[in-house]
């Protein structure tokens, strides 16, 4: 099917955005194939082989549509219409739809538990186990020993136990269900007790505040901003009272002339009054990080040491584990938990529970946790490695963004992120790629970075002081990025 110059243009120049000398290469609306001659086409014919006529034949109709539009507006090029740019176009369509919206990518942006970039990343034996957990069948709730039914938080509880000291444990869909589940299980209906200095709000909508009230708590505000003492404890609680909490200000830190009560000093004071204390640590490593020159995060065996009756943390954060809310400690108060009906709607997947599961076992060799969890792994890469790194990627990169960049060696500031220790920073190294031309840099590092972040590994770094700083810590293989320069260069060109 040929368009014809002379009968291209629909309502003439007027209606068309098309300047006047290419008016005459416009396809009118009936220069286009009806949906089944298009499928008879060989193109389409291939497609059908391999994906079957339903899902070929409705992007041959959106195509034809989305076409049909563009020649009515006066905006569709003749050979856009041609039997050829219409195979490919369909072939488009077709793999457009089926490719997974989910993708991985390359994280350079510096912090390594990337809330937006899918934070912790899983073990091996973590991928391993879930695979083959998902496979086939599996005794999620049935106990081989007895061949009856089995509870699914069996599956960690005791590992979780033995590596945090806790009477008793369970799991739910994420920490923010976790904290939700244990206010509304030890506390609907009556009061719960918070400093002024930890009403934190951690994103996503998830206020402490708003937490309470979804809980059916009310929440009994002590203290100030900066300072709270044991007395506005004292002070506040009362017959009303079911619960005091403490929440750890993972994503902001309160400097200066402050004060705050630690869970050591406020347990006896809690449980002296019949009151139970629970802490929502967020993160929660299981590990002390200061071992490796890592800030340290409070661990939940501490906390169960000091007399928090409940403590819940995240398994993406620090731990390194799958998306989960883990709740740790006293027997009495994790069975009112699992036993709160709220606990079936926010339980854990068999999903993350395997990928839980084995993420906790590499917990029982902490001697090789820096080599076996990849989040731990690459929090303590040495800067020699990531430095050596940048000179592995540096001169390909530069060559691949020239002549429009030029790219030079800098020492980075990375985050270990997900709110875990806020104000501390990971001495790292990268590239900063910078515009050679003074002119519209804005507009050119804009360029750039969506052009890394369409590679079929789409590269994410940062942008800041009019330059695109890619932060090399969390590349373990220079190949990742290397073998996709080319591809790169094309599109900056
Ligand atoms: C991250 C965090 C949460 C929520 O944990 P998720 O696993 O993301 O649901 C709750 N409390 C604190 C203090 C946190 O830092």
């Amino acid at each position: 099917m040929t368009a014809r110059p002379d009968e291209s243009v629909v309502h003439g120049s007027k209606a068309s955005p098309m300047s006047a000398n290419t008016e005459a290469a416009l396809a009118r609306p009936q220069n286009l194939p009806a949906v089944d001659r298009l499928l008879r086409g060989p193109g389409a014919a291939a497609l059908i082989a391999e994906h079957g006529h339903t899902l070929v034949a409705g992007e041959a109709r959106a195509l034809l549509d989305g076409l049909r539009a563009r020649a009515v507006a006066g905006t569709l090029l003749a050979a856009a219409v041609q039997p050829e740019a219409l195979d490919s176009a369909l072939a488009q369509h077709v793999h457009g739809r089926l490719a997974p919206r989910l993708q991985r990518v390359i994280n350079l942006t510096g912090t390594v538990i990337h809330t937006n970039l899918g934070r912790a990343l899983l073990a091996d034996e973590a991928l391993a186990h879930l695979l083959a957990m998902m496979a086939g069948p599996n005794n999620l709730e049935y106990d081989l020993a007895t061949g009856g039914r089995g509870d699914r938080d069996s599956v960690v509880e005791e590992l979780l136990c033995t590596l945090t000291g806790a009477e008793a444990a369970t799991v739910v869909n994420n920490n923010a269900a976790a904290v939700l589940l244990g206010i509304a299980a030890m506390a609907g209906g009556r009061e719960v007790i918070v400093s002024r200095g930890e009403l934190v709000e951690i994103g996503g909508a998830f206020r402490m505040p708003d937490v309470m009230a979804s809980a059916g708590a009310t929440l009994v505000e002590v203290g100030t901003t900066n300072r709270t003492h044991p007395h506005d404890y004292e002070r506040a609680i009362n017959e009303r009272t079911a619960l005091v909490m403490k929440v750890h200000t993972s994503n902001y830190a309160v400097q200066g002339f402050t004060a705050a009560v630690d869970e050591a000093t406020l347990a006896p004071l809690c449980h002296a009054r019949g009151v139970p204390l629970a802490t929502d640590l967020g993160s929660g490593a299981l590990v002390d990080l200061a071992k490796w020159g890592l800030p340290r995060e409070p661990l939940p065996q501490e906390m169960l040491a000091a007399g928090c009756d409940v403590v819940t943390f995240s398994g993406d954060k620090l731990l390194g584990g799958p998306q989960a809310g883990l709740i740790v400690g006293s027997k009495a108060e994790i069975s009112r938990i699992r036993k709160f009906p709220m606990k079936r709607a926010l339980r854990m997947s068999k999903l993350p529970l395997a990928a839980l599961e084995a993420t906790l076992r590499l917990y029982l060799r902490p001697e090789r946790l820096t080599q076996d969890l990849p989040t731990l792994r690459l929090l303590t890469r040495p800067l020699e490695q990531i430095e050596a790194t940048v000179q592995a990627v540096l001169p390909a990169l530069a060559q691949a963004v020239a002549p429009r960049f030029t790219v030079s060696a800098v020492a980075l500031q990375g985050q270990i992120g997900s709110g875990s220790l806020p104000v501390e920073r990971l001495p790292s190294a990268g590239v900063a790629i910078a515009p050679m031309a003074r002119k519209a840099q804005g507009r050119a590092l804009d360029e750039l970075a969506t052009a890394l972040r369409s590679l079929p590994l789409p590269v994410i770094g940062r942008i800041a002081d009019d330059q695109l700083l890619l932060d090399l810590r969390c590349l373990e293989d220079p190949q990742a990025l290397l073998g996709q320069l080319a591809a790169l260069a094309t599109r900056l060109r």
